[in-house]
C-alpha cells in the first residue's frame, strides 16, 4: 500500500450498521482516552534557533548523557512550520539519498513504538491517519495526557499548534526554562507528553537573569519581540512598523561573532537546567533534544533564520534516549 492510500475513504461494508457501544458523558473540550497503551513518558525539547555547531561547541555534559549527537536536518526555516511539522511525528531528518520520503516517513513513525514503549498497539503511519497529529493521536489513541510550554510567542495557544493538547502554556519570559519545570508533573495513572520550547538559545541568546538593558541591540527584531507580545495582551502600537525600518541596522561581523558566542554560553548555561531536568523525570522517560532550524551568524550575508535559504539555517543538533 503506498503513502497516499492511506487517506483514501475505506468502503462502508454492507448490511445494517452495528449499533455504536454507550458513549460515557463528556464535558466541552473533554477527551475520551482509552487506557494507557505505551509505557513511557515523552518529551520533546527544542532548543529554539540552536544550530548544529554552536551545539557541539559548548561541550554540554549533562544534555548529552542521553546518547550520540547527531547532526541533523530542520524541514523548516523558522519557528512556526518547524514546531507544526515537529508535531506531526516528522522529526529532524538525516537526507537519507537513494531512499523514498514515504518509506522513511513510515520508518520514522515506526521508531515510535520504541520510544513511546508500546503495548501492543501499532504506532505506524497508516495509524496516524487522517490527522497526522501526533499529540491527538497520543491522546485519543495512546491514552496519554499531552503537554506544551512554549518560550516563544508565535507557538502561544491561540495558534494551530494547540491541537490536541491537555495544558499548553506560554511562559511569561521568552528565555525561561528552569521556571517550565515546576509546571512538568509526571502523576497520576497516565504517561505523559511534553513539547517543551526552550528560549534562551534564541536571539538576543540571553539567560534569564541577564538584565535586559546588556541585550545586544538589533531594534527592529526587539521590536517584532514586543509588538507580538503586545499584541497577545490586546494593546497593539501602531507606530512600531515605522520605528522597525528607521531602526533597523545590520550587525558587523564582530558583533555577529559575539552574538555566536553568546548561543554558544547559552548551551552552556542550559546544561545545568538540563541536570534539573534529568533529576526529574522518572524512569523510563523518553527524551529527544533538538533544535526547530538553526541561525545565521554573517555567513553569505545572513543574520538569524526565516527567509533564509542557506544550510546553516537547516543544520540541527538531535539525540535522544533514556537516562534511566
Ligand atoms: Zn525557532
Amino acid at each position: 500500500m503506498g503513502l497516499f492510500d492511506a487517506f483514501k475513504k475505506k468502503k462502508p461494508a454492507g448490511g445494517p450498521r452495528p449499533a455504536l457501544p454507550p458513549r460515557p458523558m463528556m464535558r466541552p473540550g473533554m477527551v475520551n482516552k482509552p487506557d494507557p497503551q505505551a509505557e513511557n513518558n515523552f518529551i520533546i525539547i527544542t532548543l529554539d534557533s540552536c544550530r548544529w555547531d554552536s551545539f557541539v561547541a559548548a561541550e554540554p555534559k549533562v544534555i548529552t548523557k542521553l546518547g550520540k549527537v547527531e547532526k541533523r536536518y530542520t524541514y523548516a526555516s523558522w519557528t512556526a512550520p518547524s514546531h507544526y511539522n515537529l508535531l506531526t511525528g516528522l522529526l529532524p531528518h538525516t537526507t537519507p539519498q537513494n531512499v523514498y520520503a514515504s518509506e522513511y516517513y513510515k520508518e520514522d513513525f515506526y521508531n515510535y513504538n520504541e520510544r513511546l514503549g508500546s503495548k501492543g498497539t501499532d504506532i505506524d503511519f497508516a495509524a496516524m491517519v487522517p490527522a497526522l497529529w501526533l499529540p491527538q493521536f497520543m491522546q485519543a489513541k495512546l491514552g496519554y495526557d499531552t503537554h506544551a510550554r512554549v518560550s516563544l510567542p508565535v507557538l502561544n495557544p491561540k495558534t494551530g499548534i494547540n491541537r490536541g493538547f491537555d495544558s499548553f502554556q506560554l511562559m511569561d519570559s521568552h528565555n525561561d526554562m528552569r521556571s517550565m519545570l515546576p509546571t512538568m508533573k509526571f502523576d497520576g495513572p497516565r504517561p505523559h507528553f511534553y513539547m517543551l520550547n526552550v528560549g534562551e538559545t534564541h536571539y538576543p541568546y540571553a539567560k534569564p537573569d541577564e538584565d535586559s538593558s546588556m541585550w545586544p541591540r538589533i531594534s527592529g527584531v526587539n521590536g517584532v519581540f514586543k509588538k507580538m507580545n503586545d499584541q497577545i495582551a490586546d494593546k497593539a502600537e501602531s507606530a512600531e512598523d515605522d520605528k522597525f525600518k528607521e531602526d533597523f541596522q545590520f550587525f558587523d561581523q564582530d558583533k555577529l561573532d559575539e552574538l555566536k558566542e553568546r548561543q554558544i554560553d547559552t548551551v552552556r548555561y542550559l546544561d545545568g537546567v538540563f541536570e534539573e531536568l534529568y533529576d526529574l523525570v522518572p524512569k523510563n522517560t523518553h527524551i529527544i533534544v533538538t533544535a526547530d532550524h538553526g541561525e545565521l551568524f554573517g555567513e553569505a550575508g545572513y543574520f538569524g533564520h526565516g527567509p533564509i535559504m542557506h544550510e546553516k539555517c537547516f543544520e540541527v543538533p538531535y539525540l535522544e534516549g533514556k537516562i534511566r
